[in-house]
């Protein structure tokens, strides 16, 4: 046994997160759930955008209208449970469950990085009203964990949103965009090579305007990694 499994079920719950009723394995689940939950396979390099087939390397869109990022890792479909579980998360206040869902990214990206490994980490910054009210960014325990996992940096400071503007959630694609013009502000340098981390993406919109505003601020080579990412 690997020292860190050791350590996971010396300190974490030793049952599983999900079902509570096998042992856990190192990323808090058992090894049913986790082969059972919806990992992504086929999807586009460049925004994971879920794909019917290994063959294509890129979506339709970001062919067309290639986006200001180099490539998306993102663990899940966002279909069941892990639809259920994140909305669990951010709206009935669960942060617990991103434990075992941030784990699982680290895993991946453990597998896959070789030498594309980023500088920092960038979690998606959050309307301070909304964090406050929320008690926590959801990005940015995600990012925490997964910097713990890999031993990267996580840029905490100097990069914020701006309050004001509607909820994303409410929006079409066109109406996202629109509303995310301008609305991150970096106060720093930052690194060539950063990860942007968020929870889901959905259409990419905000991944785009953040991409876009630490280009301007000296990122270069830039990632998303996201736990989940819905069909745009
Ligand atoms: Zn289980
Ligand atoms: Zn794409």
């Amino acid at each position: 046994m690997k020292t860190t499994e050791k350590n996971y079920r010396l300190f974490f719950n030793q049952s599983c997160a999900l079902c509570s009723t096998f042992p856990a394995t190192e990323t808090g689940l058992c090894e049913g759930c986790h082969t059972d939950l919806p990992w992504l396979v086929a999807a586009c390099r460049c925004c994971a955008e879920p794909l019917t087939s290994h063959q294509d390397l890129l979506c339709p869109n970001c062919v067309k209208d290639p986006p200001p990022f180099d490539r998306t890792h993102a663990a899940f479909r966002y279909s069941f449970p892990i639809n259920q579980i994140i909305p669990a998360v951010k709206y009935h206040r669960r942060p617990a469950m991103l434990g075992w869902l941030s784990r699982s990214l680290a895993q991946l990206m453990r597998d896959r990085l070789e030498n594309d490994i980023p500088e920092a980490l960038i979690p998606v910054p959050m309307h301070p009203w909304r964090s406050f009210r929320r008690g926590f960014n959801q990005a940015e325990l995600i990012a925490a964990i997964l910097g713990q996992e890999l031993g990267i940096p996580v840029i905490e400071k100097g990069i914020s949103r701006k309050a004001g503007g509607a909820h994303q959630a409410e929006l079409n694609r066109q109406e996202r965009l629109a509303n995310l013009q301008h609305s991150f502000q970096v106060r720093r340098t930052l690194p060539a090579s950063v990860a942007i981390v968020d929870d889901v993406m959905t259409t990419g919109a905000t991944a785009r305007e953040l991409a876009r505003t630490l280009r301007e601020h000296g990122a270069v080579h830039i990632q998303i990694w996201a736990l989940a990412r819905t069909p745009s």
